[in-house]
């Protein structure tokens, strides 16, 4: 039997989202229900609201952001028991059985694709609803535990944020000895910094203007640099191990793929909208590689949970109730944030 809960919801494109009431399916074998806590606000949610990617259904709950607590699971659930502290990020399923799934990079499934948490058709054929809810179930799978250590409404962007960040500066062994560079300081880029700087690498972070310097260099950086000034690009040439591209804007790839030094990686995580072009001597003069990550997978998001916790790592937050997302919207646009707007649920709940 579903249950009707409370949600925030786009009933079109572009329509500003409302208060309504969503169905959640009967607690499955192998399901946990999450009474949400904190749901947090990715720019990619607006992009879907907005149906900017082409495809979207509604009405759309977005949310991929999830902190919660286990408030039932179904019998054959192990992982997890009532009370526990849980995180929901991008994912809800994936085949299981492809390659890539079964090497714990569910995020690249082939067997028809990773299931979206939101905007997305779930295994029983209806819609998937995200986090800008009262509650959520979800198979156990592609559940996380959220350790002690860092607090819930911090932890939430973490399940998108965070791990998006973390897969990239650990495939490229960001490190130690390793010179990064954070191009955009934003929702992903504040994650960036702190988590390569509690990896051990020489932090420096690419932002249009020296306006959030003071905050780049609290939060980790070791060095801050304004990429309108020109002088920027001159001083660093050849001089990054890793450059994370967190910014969804078209830039100049020539310019940036110069600081990078012999076999240097330039890695994108944001999208932009409109394709991009690079001179391919960008690359072939130093053994350069262009390349890009998205999340990561269930294995490795767990992991990033247990790093952020044990560094005492959560994302720097403005809380929010939920009759303020569309305003919060518009604030994300207009970069607007310091540096996460996260959704306190329990505005949901009266
Ligand atoms: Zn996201
Ligand atoms: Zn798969």
């Amino acid at each position: 039997m579903t249950t009707n809960v409370t949600a925030y919801a786009a009933p079109a494109a572009k329509a500003p989202l409302e208060r309504t009431t969503i169905p959640r399916r009967a607690v499955g074998e192998h399901d946990v229900l999450i009474e949400i806590k904190y749901a947090g606000i990715c720019h990619s949610d607006i992009h879907q609201a907005r149906d900017e990617w082409g495809g979207a259904t509604f009405p759309m709950v977005p949310g991929h952001e999830i902190a919660g607590i286990v408030a039932e699971v179904g019998s054959g659930v192990t992982k997890y028991a009532v009370g526990d502290r849980v995180g929901v990020g991008c994912m809800v399923d994936s085949c299981r059985e492809c390659d890539n799934c079964r090497a714990g990079q569910e995020q690249y499934c082939t067997g028809g694709g990773m299931i979206g948490t939101y905007n997305a058709t779930g295994r029983d054929g209806e819609p998937t609803y995200g986090g800008y809810s009262t509650h959520i179930v979800v198979d156990e799978a592609y559940v996380l535990r959220i350790p002690e250590g860092v607090a819930l409404d911090a932890a939430a962007p973490l399940l998108c944020a965070g791990i998006t960040v973390y897969s990239p500066l650990r495939h490229w062994n960001a490190g130690p000895g390793k010179k990064v560079a954070v191009v955009g300081m934003g929702g992903l880029g504040h994650m960036a910094v702190k988590i390569a700087h509690a990896l051990g690498a020489e932090v420096t972070v690419l932002s249009q203007s020296l306006r959030k310097k003071d905050d780049g260099l609290k939060l980790g950086a070791d060095h801050f640099h304004a990429t309108s000034d020109p002088a920027t690009f001159q001083e660093l040439a050849g001089s990054f191990d890793l450059i994370v591209n967190t910014v969804s804007a078209n830039l100049d790839v020539d310019a940036f793929l110069g600081l990078l030094k012999l076999d240097g990686a330039m890695v994108n995580v944001g999208a932009p909208e409109n394709p991009s072009s690079f001179n391919v001597f960008s690359l072939l003069t130093a053994r350069r590689t262009l390349a890009g990550s998205m999340i990561g997978g269930i294995r490795e998001t767990q992991e990033m949970l247990d790093f952020c916790a044990e560094h005492g790592l959560g994302a720097e937050i403005e809380l929010i109730g939920a009759d303020q997302i569309n305003e919060a919207y518009e604030r994300v646009l207009a970069s607007d944030v310091r540096y996460r707007f996260v959704i306190d649920i329990a505005s949901l709940r009266d």
